[in-house]
């Protein structure tokens, strides 16, 4: 950041419920399939439809609320908002009107050093979070210049987070997304896909000199659907925003898109020109009332949240802050490791799912669940290498490729491919005494005092014996001979 000047963030962000059916009809919440194959006269707007609540949707909307220290409002209702589009068959939206089911939560992220001096914990406030129904989606065909509309999505669930203006630099504004996609996909409300849209967001942003007590004039980058889009488009405003207020230029709110060719923001619509929505209370909905036992039932259900079970695999299998949330990278990551850790050793299963198993998903491109490794050939990997069976050179090496392959248990593919280490004095101490009879030169330089000659001897020794040798064996053998 520019010394002199302080940036204000606040997101908002779209959140496709996980329900098995719309809002407000039967219809699959499903994407895909064939373009409108998924309606029915209520999301298609049709005269006379009655719409009615999805509790399952709200069910979802409770758990964030709880998930998030939130109050949950007793009672709330529903509104119309007004607004023409083709794929918006009933010509209004139907969303939350000024009270929300979900009032004033907050969650918990690292301070940005940069800009706080340190990153110690900052409370984000989340002023709300609302229900509503999502648009369809038109498909514009440019080569023959026709747009369609699929009403597949019209009346899907969606829940908007509403964030408090608390973020002061585009990475905080990631690791506040970051930490609200964790919770809605731990919580398994929402898949979390940003490429396709079911998870994304609109970054308000504004600047003011440090030290004012006022805002400055904000504008909303809508529709990110990227983490690196909302850095880059939060990145560009702010810069925007302050050679703006250099040149002592005024320049008013309003809405902007994010160009992600040329990587900057463009307007949209401006303030003056923004649109009346006209909102009014939706007659064809009772109030949503929320009773205690519904709010205590949720509770019981609530899964453990992403950060008590960072805390726990830091205490519990003795990793650090950053291992553990490493590990926590998704739902299925953390599930995976657990099963490891449980099968083996914490720490090792750590260092193994952050070593091989992250480079293997980083060179196929799959996600964990696809990988084809079974989390109990794993753990048993681990507890040869633990015993002694092989080394933690031949795992990775021979034993590790062929788990990827799925060529048997890990005991198995020792045995058929003659892996197991050599731990045998014997011929451990045969292998030591040739390797230094080979080397006389090397020797006298490390009797005369050059310590780092230690290493080329073990090296040799286990390439004498295959790498299958227990290095552990091979120092303490090669000190002994060297001593006599
Ligand atoms: P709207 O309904 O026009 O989107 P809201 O008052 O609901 O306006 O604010 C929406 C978002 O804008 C919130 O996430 C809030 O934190 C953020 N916000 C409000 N004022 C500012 C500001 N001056 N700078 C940056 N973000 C802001
Ligand atoms: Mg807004
Ligand atoms: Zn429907």
């Amino acid at each position: 950041m520019k010394p002199g000047f302080e940036a204000v963030i606040g997101l908002e962000i779209h959140v496709q419920l996980l329900t098995r059916s719309k809002m407000f009809c039967a219809c699959r919440n499903q994407s895909g399939g064939a373009p409108n194959s998924h309606t029915c006269p209520i999301c298609l707007g049709l005269p006379g439809a009655l719409p009615a609540l999805n509790e399952e949707a709200v069910r979802m909307a409770l758990a964030l609320g709880l998930a998030i220290g939130a109050r949950i409002q007793p009672k709330s209702i529903f509104y119309r908002k007004q607004y023409f589009y083709p794929d918006l068959p009933k010509g209004y939206q139907i969303t939350q009107g000024p009270v929300a089911v979900v009032e004033e939560g907050h969650v918990s992220i690292p301070g940005d050093p940069e800009v706080r001096g340190n990153a110690d914990p900052v409370r984000i406030r989340i002023e709300r979070a609302h229900l509503e129904e999502d648009a369809g989606k038109s498909n514009h065909e440019l080569s023959t210049h026709a747009s369609y509309v699929d009403l597949n999505r019209a009346g899907v669930p969606l829940l908007e987070i509403v964030g408090g203006p608390d973020l002061r630099s585009a990475s905080e504004a990631w690791d506040y997304l970051k930490t609200l996609h964790r919770l809605v996909t731990f919580l398994g409300i929402c898949d979390g896909n940003m490429e396709e849209g079911s998870f994304r967001c609109d970054a308000n942003v504004s600047v003011r000199r440090a030290g004012e007590a006022d805002f400055g004039t904000r504008v909303e980058v809508k529709n990110l659907n990227s983490f690196r889009y909302v850095k880059l488009a939060i990145e560009h405003e702010i810069s925007r925003h302050i050679a703006l207020l250099e040149q002592g230029q005024a320049f008013s709110q309003e809405t902007r898109g994010w160009d992600a060719e040329k990587g900057e923001t463009k307007p949209q619509r401006s303030k003056e020109a923004a649109m009346d929505y006209r909102f009014f209370p939706e007659p064809d909905l009772p109030a949503l009332i929320i009773l205690e036992e519904e709010i205590s039932r949720v509770k019981k259900f609530l899964p453990e949240l992403p950060q008590a079970r960072q805390d726990r695999f830091t205490k519990d299998y003795g990793l650090t802050e950053y291992e553990a949330g490493m590990l926590l990278q998704s739902l299925a990551f953390g599930d995976y490791f657990e099963a490891v850790a449980k099968g083996s050793n914490g720490k090792q299963a750590a260092n193994w799912m952050l070593g091989e198993v992250s480079r293997a998903l980083n060179d196929t491109g799959k996600e964990i669940g696809a990988l084809g490794l079974r989390e109990a050939h794993l753990a048993e990997l681990i507890q040869l290498v633990e015993s002694g069976t092989i080394n933690l050179n031949t795992a990775k090496e021979a034993v590790f490729p062929a788990l990827m392959r799925d060529e048997g248990r890990p005991v198995q593919i020792i045995e058929s491919q003659g892996l197991a280490q050599v731990s045998d004095r014997g011929a451990i101490e045969t292998l030591v005494r040739g390797v230094i009879q080979a080397h006389p030169e090397q020797l006298a330089r490390l009797k005369a005092g050059n310590e780092k000659l230690k290493g080329f001897f073990v090296g040799q020794v286990m390439k004498a014996g295959n790498g299958k040798v227990n290095p552990q064996l091979v120092n303490e053998i090669l000190e002994a001979v060297l001593d006599e």
